[in-house]
Parts: structure tokens; sequence; C-alpha cells
């Protein structure tokens, strides 16, 4: 990072001697421009911050999470709070930066997506909002079953979209409040999340415990609740979020690390200490115990047929940001075996596999006999 990247960073962050932190920035390029990004959390600073020739992308907070709706939700808040959904897919954040040829979205980890990008451009009507608020951030959640990094079907997504759930400053950023916010998105024609209730104290946590059940009992994922100000931020989860990321991991044993699996469940166990009844929790640790044997047993015959593990994703668009997208992944290390290659009107539709090499390994490993020292 040059003299005049770190002094951008240094204001944006109003802070003094930015040489250590900037020294944990990793070097990225978008189009021909190198940049750099904070690949992890660091204090004060949040993942993902992007410095691209001087100007200043801050990452997006991470949200703290309540285990327990009761206890966890009344304090948390000075005042009044929103209930909105949270939806269940990766997070972007789109920025209109001098350095670059229109807008761009980067991802949580500061990569600018080819793949992202063009489906922001798309999607979103990002002249008008950006030529108004040059100096601020749209952050939101690309959801739908085609898309390269998550796959979480909603019923009214057929194949990608974006919701905006916050509006923020670029450099410094902080958020629009709630209501400002919903009405820059409604002003734009930005689909946004649902939005519950605004509430307070335990009234608060009536709602979230309202919101939370219907939404476990549609198959999504749980809410975030905001200050109405803007901030801050909380979340709580559905159970049947918490059995799809146990399944998901257990269908990739080795993949994925044991804080994932651990926490999952740990969150079922408070869930149900808080809202199931005897019946409710039989029910709950049946569904729970299937989450976690059926997908590790699949993911053992798979291999034992010579079949890779992976995950699967589908994605479409012009031609030559799908093309961008597959070296933007390999780029990363991954490994791609394409499946499916077509062609659907001026869209080229790709199927592949980001192949799962430890777990296919692993568990190959143990099938031929390897043993374990526990
Ligand atoms: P971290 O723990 O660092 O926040 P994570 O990916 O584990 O990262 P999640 O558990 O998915 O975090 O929860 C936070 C994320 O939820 C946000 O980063 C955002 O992408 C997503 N999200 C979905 N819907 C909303 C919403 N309505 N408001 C805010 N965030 C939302
Ligand atoms: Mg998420």
């Amino acid at each position: 990072m040059d003299a005049a990247d770190r002094a951008a960073l240094a204001a944006a962050l109003d802070a003094g001697d930015v040489a250590d932190l900037a020294a944990q920035f990793q070097r990225r390029e978008h189009d021909g421009v190198t940049f750099h990004a904070l690949p992890d959390y660091r204090r004060d600073v949040e993942k993902g911050t992007a410095v691209v020739d001087g100007e200043v992308v801050r990452g997006f907070p991470s949200i703290p999470r309540t285990l327990v709706v009761d206890s966890g939700v009344p304090g948390y808040f000075d005042g009044s709070a929103a209930v909105e959904e949270k939806l269940n897919g990766y997070n972007v954040r789109v920025a209109d930066l001098p350095a670059f040829d229109g807008p761009v979205a980067f991802t949580r980890s500061g990569y600018v997506c080819p793949y992202t990008t063009a489906r922001a451009r798309d999607l979103l009507d990002l002249e008008a909002f950006f030529a108004d608020h040059p100096d601020r951030m749209l952050c939101g959640e690309l959801v739908g079953p085609e898309n390269p990094y998550t796959s979480h079907d909603y019923a009214e997504v057929d194949s990608h979209d974006m919701f905006v759930f916050g509006v923020r400053e670029r450099r410094g950023g902080e958020p629009l409040p709630v209501d400002r916010r919903r009405a820059v998105c409604r002003e734009y024609g930005f689909r946004q999340p649902e939005r519950f209730d605004v509430a307070a104290g335990d009234e608060l946590a009536a709602v979230v415990a309202d919101a939370v059940a219907d939404l476990d009992g549609r198959g999504r994922e749980g809410v975030v609740l905001t200050g109405v100000d803007g901030a801050p931020q909380l979340k709580y989860t559905t159970g049947t979020i918490h059995r799809q990321d146990l399944a998901h991991a257990f269908s990739l044993p080795y993949d994925y690390g044991r804080d994932f699996l651990f926490s999952r469940v740990v969150r079922e166990g408070f869930q149900s200490a808080e809202f199931d009844d005897e019946a409710g929790r039989r029910e709950r640790a049946h569904a729970l115990g299937e989450a976690i044997l059926l997908p590790l047993v699949e993911a053992i015959e798979t291999v034992q047929v010579g079949e890779p593990l992976g995950e699967d994703h589908t994605v479409r668009g012009a031609p030559e940001v799908v093309a961008a997208l597959l070296d933007h992944l390999e780029d990363q290390g991954l490994r791609i075996d394409v499946h499916g290659d077509r062609r659907e009107d001026s869209e080229r539709v790709v199927d592949f596999r980001k192949v799962a090499a430890s777990s296919t390994d692993s568990i190959r490993a143990h099938l031929e006999g390897r043993t374990v020292d526990e």
C-alpha cells in the first residue's frame, strides 16, 4: 500500500499511525487495477475493508448473535429496533470508485467479484443511485439458487436477486437510519428484506419470537434487529437453518471446521431450552440427528462409488462474465469441475462443482482402511 493509500485509510478510521494495520492488507486486482483489502477482522476495522487508489470502502460489520431471545434482546438496544428478515445468501457491497469503470461489487472478504458486479449492475439502478449518493455504498444479500457461493432456495427467486439491507457511508461506514434507508430503497426500486415490526424492550423480544416461529415454518433463516438509528444490530436464526447448515457441513465433513458444527448444535440447544415443550424437543432431536447422520452417510457412499464430493452451483450471465467468474474462482485456488455448459438466449449457463478435496481424500483413505488415533 503506498503513502496515499495509508493516508486515506488513516483518515477513514480517524486514526494516527496505520502502518501495522496496512501491513495486514492483501494485494488484489480487478480490471487491471491493483488494490488492497483486509482479509480478516482486526480490532476496530471490518474484514473486507478495501483501499483502491486512495479511496476507502469499509467492510460490513460483523453482527453479534444472541442465543436466547428473552434475555438477549430487551437490554441490547437503548430505544426501539426494527425487526427485519435475515436472508441466506452472500454479503455484497456495491460502491462507485473513480479507479474502476462503473460501480463494482465487493464480497465479504474484499474481492471485486466480476459475476456479482455484473449482477448488481443488472438488478439495481446504480446509475440513478450513485448520481445522487456518490459517497455511499449499498449493502445487500445476493440470494437464490443460481449463484457461485451459496445455495438456498427462495420461492420468490427463480435464479438470483439482490436485497438491499444497508446504505452506508463508504469511508466511515456510518449507516442510514432504518426508515430513511427503507425510503431510499423504495425510491430507487431496490428490493429489500421484509420488515416485521418496530418495538422496544420485552415487546421487541415478543416480536422476534413470533417472527422466528413464522420464518421457521417457512424454511427461512432468521431475523436481524437494527436500532432505529441504523445501529447496533443483532441476529437470531431459526432451527431450520441450523439443521440445514449442519446437513451441508456433514455432506463435506472434512472441509468445515469443528467450530462451525459445534456452534450450530449449541444454537439448537438454547433454542430448544427456550421454546420447546417435551414433544417439540423430541422432534427437534430427531431432526438434528438426521441432519447430521444422513448427509454424512451419503458422502461416504458417494466416495465409495468413486465420485468426488463438492458443492454444486449454477451460474448464468453474459459469456464473458461467466468466463471471468470461473477464472476468478480458480485464481483463488478452487478446483472447479464443469459438468454443464449451455446457451440460453444470449446467456451462458454453467453447472459446476467446487471440488472438496479434503473430504473426498479423507473419506477415501478411511474406506481403504486408514486408521485413526483417537
Ligand atoms: P459474521 O459473523 O462475520 O457477521 P457471517 O457470514 O457468519 O459473518 P451471518 O451469520 O450470515 O454472518 O450474519 C450476518 C450477515 O447476514 C450479514 O453480513 C449479511 O450478509 C446477512 N444479512 C442477510 N439479511 C440481512 C439483513 N436483513 N440485515 C443485515 N444483514 C443481513
Ligand atoms: Mg449469511
